[in-house]
């Protein structure tokens, strides 16, 4: 044959899916942090900030194994216990974690700024709503009810503890897939403030949006990012720009409230046949 010939989704958008902590709630993604130290504190291994947000966006008890596989606190752990951290330190300690988890969630569940008018502009344009998450069935039963009561309510929720395996494998994005009943996973736009979580959106074959600032990478809530000097506020953006655009996101913006400009140019690039 001389010629070969490919075929492109050239249609409109027909889903977003967006992350909940750090995305649309929680500014600085603050509520699982807090509670990985608690419960590596109750085991005597004290951890770091950023020990505990090195793995965000992960499934909680995967998140949980995975902090004790840095090899600093693995180093810690030794001295404590006098080996590494087993399965049954991992279950101990996510038992605990949920009821604290769901205890704390309400305290961070409020909107981040723009969530709810670039919602109502995409719903304008046409395009469902689906979201996907590291928390669990029971964490997100929180989530759901306290943004429901602020105004935000997508059209599917899919949990870590729903599918075979969380982030950043594609499952919880190509469920979304399913429960809108999304015809190419071109049509798609994940967004999300982690790492895992932009992946997860890659692994889809979906376009993908990372956020910088409104999450884990800054790690602080919208008080004390306000409250930074202009410099270390840049200073802490550019590193976030760094790392979400080496992990592979098609764009970067500051946070939800900047994404209906990306929302235009993915779709005047899939007009053009550009797959993601
Ligand atoms: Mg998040």
């Amino acid at each position: 044959m001389t010629f070969s010939y490919s075929r492109s989704y050239r249609g409109p958008i027909q889903a977003v899916l967006l992350d909940w902590a750090g995305t649309t709630m929680d500014f600085g993604c603050c509520a699982p942090a807090v509670v990985f130290m608690e419960v590596f504190q109750r085991q005597g291994v004290p951890i770091t900030l950023e020990e505990a947000r090195v793995p965000m966006g992960a499934h909680k008890r995967v998140h949980i194994q995975s902090i004790g596989r840095l090899e600093s606190v693995r180093r810690r752990w030794n001295e404590k216990h006098g080996r590494d951290p087993g399965e049954e330190d991992v279950d101990k300690m996510f038992a605990e974690f949920i009821p604290k988890q769901i205890e704390c969630l309400s305290t961070y569940s409020e909107l981040i700024p723009g969530t709810l008018e670039v919602v109502g502009e995409l719903r304008r344009r046409g395009i469902k709503i689906g979201s996907t998450t590291g928390y669990t069935t029971e964490m997100m039963a929180v989530n759901l009810r306290d943004g429901e009561r602020q105004g935000y309510k997508p059209d599917s929720t899919v949990c870590a503890s729903e599918v075979p395996a969380g982030r950043p494998f594609p499952h919880m994005c190509l469920q979304n897939v399913i429960n809108l009943n999304v015809s190419a996973v071109a049509a798609c736009v994940k967004v999300d403030d982690t790492v895992p979580g932009v992946e997860e959106g890659l692994s889809a074959g979906m376009w993908t949006i990372g956020l910088a600032v409104s999450g884990n990478e800054v790690g602080l809530n919208l008080q004390d990012w306000n409250a930074l000097p202009k410099a270390v506020q840049e200073a802490k953006r550019q590193r976030a720009y760094v790392r979400m655009h080496q992990c592979g996101s098609h764009y970067v913006v500051d946070s939800i409230a900047d994404l209906i400009p990306c929302i235009d140019d993915i779709q005047a690039r899939i007009h053009r046949g550009e797959a993601p």
